[in-house]
């Protein structure tokens, strides 16, 4: 079983931003609404996970680390309809069977925290108590260092804090109810505060993507058949291009053609815009969409891709339209 977690890591874990990655959706899915990272040296030496949601029950903590032990999904039927991040059960054994990880939990019903620790091919068995709110901290420490081939693999502590900071913006933009701090070697770097007002969510997006696109931002909000498209777009006179194409399928962040087209389609009518900006989130019926499609899961498929495509397309014309009036 070592083996067939180390070599599931080399698909869920290919970097300390997959590891942060996989734990922060951990904590989304547990329902926290506040998640602390904090990052040592590019996250090759520590990747510290605090959040404050449901916790995990005693004895379930050595479970969580096993292969396949996921406690998301029951049913087939579950796996079509799924909305919550992880499925596969395999995030905690593959990140544990190639790093030393602690993982101390506590529910709302325990008066105290408990504590496990794995160390590439060994769990420890025993439990120890620990002091720790309700909610769940994941230490990653010393990543590969069991694997030398793919720690030589990694690059500069920079590059590799550089896509920790960019999948925590991606994240952050669709999980605006969220509290986010990241910190590396012990300085802040990122606060995002929750927001739940439209000037709040323009702030976090000024964080993100630049005042300029958010103080200009057109904004997108159409419900349609159990369909919703919201978020915002960039204004067509904004003068600058903007490095932000961010498109969420319930929840879940997506590159899609059918999606490029539309947003280009939609601006069609303004030459001056090469690559428009937009956050996007889409939502509708889980089980009018696969997104098992790919393991990384940034590939969706629509049942009905024309229909959607056409609700999309028309959304965003009618949004654009309205600022020329
Ligand atoms: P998956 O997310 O696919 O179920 P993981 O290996 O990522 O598999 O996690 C295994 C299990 O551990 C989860 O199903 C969940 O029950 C539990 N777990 C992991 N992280 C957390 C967390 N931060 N809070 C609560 N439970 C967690
Ligand atoms: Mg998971």
């Amino acid at each position: 079983p070592q083996l067939a977690n180390q070599i599931a890591a080399g698909e869920v874990v290919e970097r300390p931003a997959s590891v942060v990655k996989e734990l922060v959706e951990n904590s989304l899915d547990a329902g926290a609404s506040r998640v602390d990272i904090d990052i040592d040296k590019g996250g090759s030496k520590l990747i510290r996970i605090r959040d404050n949601g449901a916790g995990i029950p005693r004895d379930e903590l050595t479970l969580a680390l096993a292969r396949h032990a996921t406690s998301k999904v029951q049913t087939l039927d579950d796996l079509e309809g799924i909305l919550s991040f992880g499925f596969r059960g395999e995030a905690l054994a593959s990140i544990s069977s190639v790093s030393r990880l602690t993982l101390t939990s506590r529910t709302a019903d325990q008066s105290e925290a408990w504590q496990a620790h794995a160390e590439g091919s060994e769990v420890a068995l025993k439990l120890m108590p620990a002091a720790h709110p309700v909610g769940t901290s994941i230490e990653v420490s010393d990543l590969f260092f069991n694997t030398p081939a793919r720690r030589r693999f990694l690059k500069s502590d920079k590059t590799e804090f550089t896509h920790i900071d960019e999948w925590l913006k991606r994240i952050a933009l669709v999980r605006s109810d969220v509290h986010f701090t990241l910190s590396h070697n012990d300085k802040i770097v990122r606060q995002f505060r929750p927001a739940t007002t439209d000037s709040q969510y323009l702030q976090r997006l000024a964080q993100v993507a630049g005042r300029g696109f958010a103080d200009s931002a057109v904004k997108v909000d159409c419900q349609h058949d159990g369909m919703h498209l919201g978020g915002y777009l960039q204004s067509p006179s904004l003068g600058e291009s903007v490095d932000c194409n961010y498109f969420y399928v319930n929840g879940r962040l997506v590159r899609d053609r059918l999606v490029n087209h539309a947003v280009r389609q939609a601006f069609a009518q303004f030459a001056s815009v090469e690559q428009p900006g937009y956050v996007l989130m889409f939502s509708l019926d889980p089980h009018q969409v696969d997104v098992n499609v790919h393991p990384a899961k940034h590939e969706v498929r629509f049942h009905q891709a024309r229909y959607v495509h056409d609700f999309i397309l028309q959304v965003l014309q009618s949004a654009l339209s309205q600022i020329q009036a």
